[in-house]
């Protein structure tokens, strides 16, 4: 399904070293630490591993997390979704459906009228500013 394949090497010369491991090595970044944990300007995020189209400024609120939080992607087919059982939760993955990147996890606590928090790591974003 994915459109882009690097291998690790590609990726490792062409990412930074937090945008690698969070992108290829499904990390996480600390909370309150992301350059767009409280950025809301008006713009359009892409993926910071591919370019592709991720999430609408529009969709972005305050969720106090400590991550950027979106309530929708831009479009369904835009990210690809997984169930993930690391660290003794179960959680769903989130991942960029043309690069294959991990960008976060979504949970069922957000707002209204998706009732989903779409909760990213910057570092797996690039704001495109209006
Ligand atoms: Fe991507």
């Amino acid at each position: 399904m994915n459109k882009i394949k690097k291998t690790e090497t590609e990726w490792r010369a062409e990412l930074t070293p937090e945008q690698y491991h969070v992108l290829r090595e499904k990390g996480t970044e600390r909370p309150f630490s992301g350059e767009y944990d409280h950025t809301f300007d008006p713009g359009t995020y892409t993926c910071a591993g591919c370019g592709a189209e991720l999430f609408a400024s529009d969709a972005k609120y305050d969720s106090g997390c400590g991550w950027p939080a979106f309530s929708a992607p831009a479009n369904q087919e835009a990210i690809e979704e997984e169930s993930d059982r690391s660290h003794f939760m179960r959680r769903t993955e989130v991942l960029c459906a043309s690069c294959g990147g991990h960008l976060g996890h979504v949970f069922p606590d957000g707002p209204h009228p998706t009732g989903l928090r779409y909760c990213i790591n910057s570092a797996a974003l690039k704001l495109e500013e209006e």
